[in-house]
C-alpha cells in the first residue's frame, strides 16, 4: 500500500512530505487510517539522532490512534471500523517470559519499535504515525475505549504509559506522596495520572511559571527546583519521584526529597547521569531506577482507567505542515502541554 508521511532524512534536515509503501496485510495484521499522532520529546530526540542509533528516512510518531480500515484472515480482535490505537512497540517475541507476563516493552529478544526499528520478519524499518496509514500485528493493537475523545486521547499511547507503568509498579495509591519532575508532556500525563489514583502530587519545576497549570492539572503543589531553600524544606516529604527532564542533569538536588525507602525513577533522558553521588541513596536508603513505556495490557488498564475517570491529555492540535515549528517549540518547553497532528491535515496545502 502506498502512503505518505513526513520524514526527516538526516540529522540536520526538516521532517518534510515523503512516499513509502505499507506492507501488505499479514494474517495477523490490521490495517487503519490515521487520524491524530502525538509529538513526544523521543520524536524530536530520534529525527536528530540523539541517541546515535537512528537510520533515515525517520518516520516518528508513536501516539496513534485511528480506524481499521482492513484486518488479515486470523484477526479475532478487530473488525472494519473500529477505533483502535497504536504506541511504541509494533511486536515483540511473544513467547519469553516477560511477553507471557504482558510486559512486551521488556522482552528478552527485544521490542520492535513503531519507528526506527527493524520489522521482524523481513528486517525492513518501521516507520511511524506521521502517516497517513499505518499496519501493525494485532496483538499490538489498543482497543479505544468509548467515549475516550479520539482527537485528544494519542498522547495516552506514550506519554501516559509512561508514567502510568512506574505508578503501578511501585504502587502508588490513595495517600502516596508522589513528585514529578518537569512538566511537558509526560509530566502533565504523570500528574493526571497520579491525582487520578488519589496520590498527593508535587511538581518541580524550573520556575514558578507552571503553577496555576500544575493544579489544574491536578498537583498539590509546585516546587521551584532552584529554590534551594523550599528545596530543603521539602526534604523526606515523597515517596516516588518520575524524572522526565529530557537532557543530561544532576539528581543529586532532588534525592534528598525522597524519604526513606523512597525511589526515584528516571523515564526521560537516556545517558549519564553527572555528578551522581552515593551519599542520599546511603543515607536514606533511596533507590534510582528506570522505567520504559509499559506492556500491552498496561496500555490497555491505562487507556479504560483514563475512559473511566475521564481523564485526558491537555492537547495543541497541529497541521502535519507546522511539525518542525512544534519541534522547535517542544526543544523550547513552549508546550502546554502535547501538540496532537490532526491527519486529515496531510495531503493538503498550507492555508
Ligand atoms: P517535554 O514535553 O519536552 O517535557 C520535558 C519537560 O522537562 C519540560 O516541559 C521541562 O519542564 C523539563 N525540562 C526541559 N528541559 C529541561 C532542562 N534543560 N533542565 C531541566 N528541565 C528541563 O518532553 P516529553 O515528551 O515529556 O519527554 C520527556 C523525556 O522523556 C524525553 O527525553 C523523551 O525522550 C523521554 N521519553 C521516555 C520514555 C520512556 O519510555 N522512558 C517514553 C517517552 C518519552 P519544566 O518547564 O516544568 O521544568
Ligand atoms: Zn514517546
Amino acid at each position: 500500500m502506498k502512503t505518505i508521511g513526513y520524514a526527516a532524512q538526516s540529522t540536520t534536515s526538516p521532517l518534510t512530505p515523503w512516499e513509502f509503501d505499507r506492507r501488505d496485510l499479514r494474517g495477523n495484521d490490521v490495517a487503519m487510517d490515521i487520524l491524530y499522532c502525538g509529538v513526544c520529546h523521543s520524536d524530536l530526540h530520534q529525527a536528530r539522532n540523539d541517541w546515535g542509533w537512528s537510520s533515515y528516512p525517520v518516520v516518528p510518531g508513536h501516539e496513534i490512534v485511528g480506524v481499521v480500515t482492513a484486518v488479515g484472515a486470523e484477526v479475532t480482535k478487530f473488525k472494519e471500523g473500529d477505533h483502535v490505537a497504536v504506541g511504541c512497540m509494533v511486536d515483540s517475541c511473544q513467547h519469553c517470559d516477560q511477553c507471557d507476563k504482558g510486559e512486551e516493552q521488556l522482552c528478552r529478544h527485544g521490542n520492535t519499535q513503531t519507528y526506527n526499528g527493524k520489522d521482524r520478519i523481513t528486517g525492513e524499518p518501521t516507520y511511524g504515525g506521521y502517516s497517513r496509514h499505518l499496519v501493525v500485528r494485532e496483538e499490538f493493537a489498543l482497543r479505544m475505549p468509548e467515549g475516550l475523545d479520539m482527537a485528544k486521547a494519542a498522547p495516552l499511547l506514550c506519554a501516559g504509559i509512561t508514567t502510568w507503568s512506574p505508578l503501578k509498579t511501585w504502587g502508588v495509591k490513595a495517600g502516596t506522596r508522589v513528585g514529578v519532575i518537569g512538566l511537558g508532556g509526560l509530566g502533565h500525563m504523570a500528574v493526571k495520572l497520579a491525582a487520578g489514583l488519589g496520590a498527593h502530587v508535587t511538581v518541580l519545576s524550573r520556575s514558578a511559571d507552571k503553577e496555576a497549570d500544575a493544579k489544574a492539572l491536578g498537583a498539590h503543589a509546585l516546587l521551584v527546583s532552584s529554590d534551594a531553600a523550599a528545596m530543603k524544606a521539602a526534604a523526606d516529604s515523597l515517596d516516588l519521584i518520575i524524572d522526565t527532564v529530557p537532557v543530561e542533569h544532576e539528581l543529586n538536588p532532588y534525592l534528598p526529597l525522597l524519604d526513606i525507602d523512597g525511589t526515584m525513577v528516571l523515564v526521560g533522558q537516556l545517558g549519564p547521569i553527572p555528578n551522581m553521588s552515593s551519599l542520599p541513596l546511603l543515607l536514606g536508603r533511596r533507590r534510582v531506577s528506570g522505567s520504559p513505556i509499559g506492556g500491552i495490557r498496561e496500555t490497555q488498564e491505562m487507556l479504560d482507567f483514563c475512559a473511566a475517570k475521564n481523564i485526558l491529555p491537555d492537547v495543541e492540535m497541529i497541521r502535519m505542515d507546522e511539525i518542525n515549528h512544534a519541534f522547535d517549540r517542544l526543544e523550547k518547553s513552549d508546550v502546554r502541554y502535547r501538540f496532537v497532528i490532526d491527519m486529515s491535515t496531510l495531503e493538503q496545502p498550507a492555508a
